[in-house]
């Protein structure tokens, strides 16, 4: 590769990266089960008017430079907050996704124990379920911190007495996902609770995934659990807009119960030329355009918004689910409490039916524990819901026929 002598015309560019783009997987038609989220193209568009409008502007500068977007941050913190039970003293901020949310509570509840206990002595410790996001390890590695994985009850939850039988004094931190990645169930938060109320551990709650979506579906009555800062115990949650919240990436969001602990997760610094320095982000330079679009799709949607895609999404996964278990050979690991769904099979190999729907142009979502299908679907995956159900039963078929057990495809996120 060498470096451009002479620039190149934006059409030329335009060309060569539709070229690009054509071995990229088609997920405008609901071919991958990961990555991208959807609701509806009037939800794009305002996302990328409003992204376009602040394109610019950088929120890093928003408390000297741009009151727009602080106006705009605050204010998606604030009605977030509504959404999740934060009482009076709560307070958040937006971050660029949910690795960073979650490394940013890890370290305030890390802080919060050197507070109370000291920064002497071994190692520190988070407990967390099996399914929990990779990102608690990244933040482990990354600040010496040692992550004990609980294996998970028969359900596919956290599994709380083994949790709590793994808390000793130098653990710092409890985890509960909302829903877990893998399985798409949510854990037992109010009991997870219990168990840091007694231990005096911090307890924060991953919602990234469903965040902005369990509390919709909620509200149209189906049975969801009480996961937020409605669940005394809960200290953080961490809630990504860049997934079914339907903005533009990079946006999440990420809120702690009180000030106080709000305060651990600021950075500031003054020891260099140019004086005081603060963010409460990992990362300095943030794009306003992220900030912008989602102020834009959450005052775009409103609750009312939002609750009519939910009621779409359950009803289309209902279908997916009912299309899977009138596969033969096939039955879901667990029910799903929102879209993301994980299934397998007691008689054929699952990932030679994956290497058979990844010759059909499905990109393949794989678990390895339970060995397993998964999807997390969005209104993508709506108009091809006959086209996938139809080639999951002949790909059954097949390698039901065949016997085959030795897949090509691996798990990998
Ligand atoms: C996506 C996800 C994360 C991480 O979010 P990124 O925005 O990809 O950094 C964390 N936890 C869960 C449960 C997730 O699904």
């Amino acid at each position: 590769m060498k470096f451009p002598e002479r620039g190149k015309a934006w059409q030329d560019l335009a060309g060569l990266m539709d070229e690009a783009a054509e071995a990229d997987i088609d997920w405008r038609h609901g071919r991958t089960p990961l990555y991208v989220f959807y609701a509806s193209e009037d939800v794009h568009e305002i996302g990328q008017r409003a992204y376009n409008k602040f394109f610019t502007e950088n929120a890093l500068g928003a408390k000297r430079a741009f009151a727009s977007l602080k106006k705009m941050e605050e204010e998606v913190v604030g009605m977030a907050l509504d959404l999740f039970h934060g009482p009076q003293e709560a307070a958040g901020h937006m971050t660029s996704g949910g690795s960073e949310s979650i490394f940013l509570a890890v370290k305030a509840a890390r802080d919060r124990y050197r507070d109370r206990h000291g920064a002497a002595g071994g190692p520190l410790n988070m407990v967390v379920p099996y399914s929990a996001h990779p990102a608690f390890n990244k933040a482990g590695e990354t600040m010496d911190l040692e992550v004990r994985r609980i294996p998970l009850a028969d359900d596919l939850r956290a599994d709380v007495d083994a949790m709590a039988e793994a808390v000793d004094e130098r653990t710092m931190l409890l985890v509960g996902s909302a829903p877990c990645f893998p399985h798409g169930v949510i854990d037992p938060v109010e009991r997870l609770a219990v168990v840091a109320r007694d231990r005096d551990v911090w307890l924060h709650v991953d919602a990234c995934v469903g965040g902005y979506l369990a509390p919709f579906v909620r509200m149209l009555d189906y049975p969801i659990r009480a996961f937020d800062f409605e669940v005394p115990g809960v200290r953080s949650l961490s809630a990504d807009l860049h997934k079914f919240g339907f903005c533009p990436k990079p946006a999440s969001t990420l809120f702690f119960r009180t000030q106080e602990d709000f305060e651990r997760s600021v950075f500031a610094f003054e020891d260099w030329p140019n004086g005081r320095f603060s963010t409460a982000t990992l990362v300095g330079t943030r794009p306003g355009g992220g900030v912008a679009a989602s102020w834009a799709v959450l005052n775009y949607l409103g609750t009312e918004g939002y609750k009519r895609i939910a009621a779409e999404l359950m009803r289309m996964t209902q279908a997916y689910v009912t299309g899977i278990e009138a596969i033969d050979g096939l039955r879901m690991w667990t029910r799903p409490d929102l879209t993301i769904i994980n299934f397998g099979s007691d008689e054929v190999d699952v990932f030679s039916v994956a290497d058979r729907m990844a010759k059909r142009g499905w990109l393949p979502g794989l678990t390895q524990a339970p060995r397993g299908m998964h999807a997390m679907l969005s209104m993508l995956h709506d108009p091809v819901r006959d086209t996938y159900l139809e080639d999951l039963a002949s790909a059954v078929a097949e390698v039901r026929e065949t016997g085959e057990t030795s897949a090509a495809v691996k798990a990998a996120y």
